[in-house]
């Protein structure tokens, strides 16, 4: 795959996941196991030696949730919730036995019957033609690494924290772990030879905004330590001794990326406002309370989605109103006069929870999950609405149930919460009597019905993630289908425009809060279409709100028009591009 060129210029192409260009040596490192070797044993010893793995898993767990501790802190919760697959796989009973039955049957050491179980079923895990499948091959070879470093007394094989000098990283395979460790002073990017898009890798490097490819195939294996190479994160390329014209285009890309932070810096704190005067309300996107002061850095104006669910992960109990209440009157008080718009528990489809034990579904997107879980599992769900009400008392706090499909639910949901008033009025406990509560919008029903909804809500959030994974019956996270899981649908456009109509007869406001609100090529689109408020994550608040001052509404109107009436996907975003390119190109200068 190399492609070796007269100046000695060479080229590796890979999938690129982080924005960004560096240059600088290269530092390979090899995941080089440590061999396992295979030790028999004698009846007597077997009991010990079963101890023995469970004070390593015990320490691995230990190591875990520190290493998990201090990316949730320094990163945030999201990413550090990426370390809950991890400590599934310690929590695998399945693969735990058949380890122990090892050591018994076959009379041989911890470390050689961990590694030989582990490995086989992260064989198969790897082999399985689906990415997120493959993606958890990747953390079972990273949880064995460490449970095998610590049968061993061994240390951490790559110690990414403390690279003397600042390099470019490239590795068969960088795990989380691994990937969370890294030293942003001195890892310029890097590369790894498997991975793909949606790996928890590139999450991490894009939160970290160090540039970084993956998919680089066999880089590792032909790349050498202290080579010279430019990594573009853009496009996806190394270039291994860059030739004089090359760096000097890549100088000019670079230039326009400083140039273009400079005027995302300058109207960073500047309302998100067209040229033609049409105001918007542009929010950030959070987990945790944590998040709060990225919110106030990105020059949001406010919480337009608090995902709550990572408040329950790794925990043996939920957490109790108390705790709940401490976390959401921590991001109201620090936001406040802000609003922060506070989701209810979303558990189930893909967020799983450790503690408590959920039945396998078939179709768990279709199962029990969300306001359908909370409406059978009350006292769960009263904890929170209680924890809510009392912290609206201390800022501007609003509330939104997810995944509401129809009436009902919506009225069960509002009946609850009048009971919790009314308890915390008897208790003499504050709360905002008028606090305001809304729903996400993210079923094919919901909107079929939004109007019966919109007379007893305050606000929509639309919920384009699921809205289109339910309306085109494409599994999000599915990557055999992901060409069909389409936000430019004309279903989509249509279905999100109906929303925008219902809510405005009855003079609510409506949001989209979804991935779609984070990219900037879509906002134009949004606008149009009439919503009110795009809630982003926070690094892309700054360039959404760019490409909004330079929009006029009128464009915005007329791009929704043609989408409304446009029978094609692929007609639509080209338009959206074009628009968006049109208006601020140096937001999409990669080249
Ligand atoms: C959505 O569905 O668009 C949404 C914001 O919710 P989540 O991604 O948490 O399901
Ligand atoms: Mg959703």
């Amino acid at each position: 795959m190399a492609e070796p060129s007269q100046k000695g210029e060479q080229s590796f192409r890979g999938i690129p996941v982080s924005a960004g260009v560096c240059r600088g040596r290269i530092l390979v490192i090899g995941r080089s196991r440590s061999s396992i070797g295979k030790r028999e044993l004698t009846e007597s010893e077997l009991q010990d030696e079963i101890s023995r793995l469970e004070r390593s898993l015990v320490q691995t767990r230990h190591q875990l949730l520190e290493v998990q501790r201090r990316v949730s802190e320094g990163m945030g919760a999201a990413e550090g919730s990426i370390f809950d697959a991890h400590l599934l796989v310690l929590e695998d009973r399945t693969l735990l036995d058949e380890v122990i039955r090892v050591i018994q049957t076959q009379k041989v050491n911890a470390e050689y019957a961990f590694h030989s179980v582990a490995e086989r079923y992260a064989t198969t895990l790897a082999a399985i033609e689906d990415d997120y499948l493959r993606e958890r091959a990747t953390d079972m070879r990273d949880v064995t690494t460490r449970v095998l470093n610590n049968l061993l007394g061994l240390e951490d094989e790559v110690d990414l924290r403390h690279l003397k000098e600042p390099c470019i990283v490239i590795s068969h395979d960088l795990t989380p772990s691994s990937t969370a460790q890294l030293d942003k002073r001195n890892v310029l990017g890097f590369g790894t030879d498997v991975g793909s898009k949606t790996s928890h890798t590139a999450i991490m490097a894009r939160s970290l905004r160090i540039p970084a490819i993956v998919g680089l195939k066999d880089a590792s294996s032909r790349l050498e330590t202290g080579q010279y190479a430019l990594l573009d994160g853009f496009n996806g390329i190394i270039l291994v001794n860059p030739t004089d014209q090359t760096l000097f285009e890549y100088g000019q890309l670079l230039k326009k990326q400083v140039t273009l932070e400079e005027k995302l810096r300058d109207i960073q704190f500047k309302p998100a406002v067209t040229l033609d005067g049409h105001r918007v309300f542009l929010s950030a996107n959070i987990e945790s309370p944590n998040d709060a002061p990225a919110v106030q850095d990105a020059g949001a104006e406010g919480v337009g989605l608090f995902r709550t669910e990572y408040l329950y992960i790794n925990r043996e109990l939920p957490p109790s109103e108390e705790q709940q209440y401490q976390a959401y009157s921590e991001a109201a008080r620090a936001l406040k006069p802000l609003p922060v718009v506070i989701r209810t528990l979303d558990l189930g489809g893909d967020k799983f929870l450790t503690h408590l034990p959920l039945p396998r579904e078939m179709n768990p997107f279709l199962g029990w999950r969300a306001i359908r879980f909370c409406l059978q599992e009350q006292d769960i769900f009263r904890d929170q609405l209680r924890a809510i009400l009392r912290a609206s008392a201390e800022g501007n706090v609003k509330m939104m149930y997810p995944m509401i499909s129809g009436l009902d639910e919506l009225n069960q949901a509002n009946a609850l919460v009048e009971q919790c008033k009314g308890e915390l009025r008897a208790e003499k406990i504050p709360f905002d009597e008028q606090m305001e509560i809304g729903a996400m919008i993210e079923t094919p029903s919901a909107v079929i019905v939004a109007e019966s909804l919109a007379k007893r809500l305050r606000f929509f959030s639309i919920g384009t993630n699921d809205l289109i994974q339910y309306s085109l019956a494409v599994d999000r996270m599915n990557e055999k289908i992901a060409h069909l899981y389409e936000p430019t649908h004309p279903a989509i456009v249509r279905l999100i425009k109906a929303t925008v109509d219902a809510g405005h007869l009855h003079k609510i406001w409506v949001s989209v809060c979804g991935e779609m609100a984070s990219d900037p090529i879509f906002a134009p689109l949004l606008l149009g279409l009439g919503v009110d408020e795009l809630s982003a994550a926070p690094p892309l608040v700054a360039p959404v709100k760019f490409l909004i001052r330079r929009l006029k509404l009128t464009e915005a109107k007329a791009l929704a028009e043609f989408a409304l009436n446009c029978e094609s996907a692929g007609e639509i975003l080209a338009r959206c591009q074009e628009l968006a390119r049109q208006v601020a190109p140096s937001l999409f200068e990669t080249k």
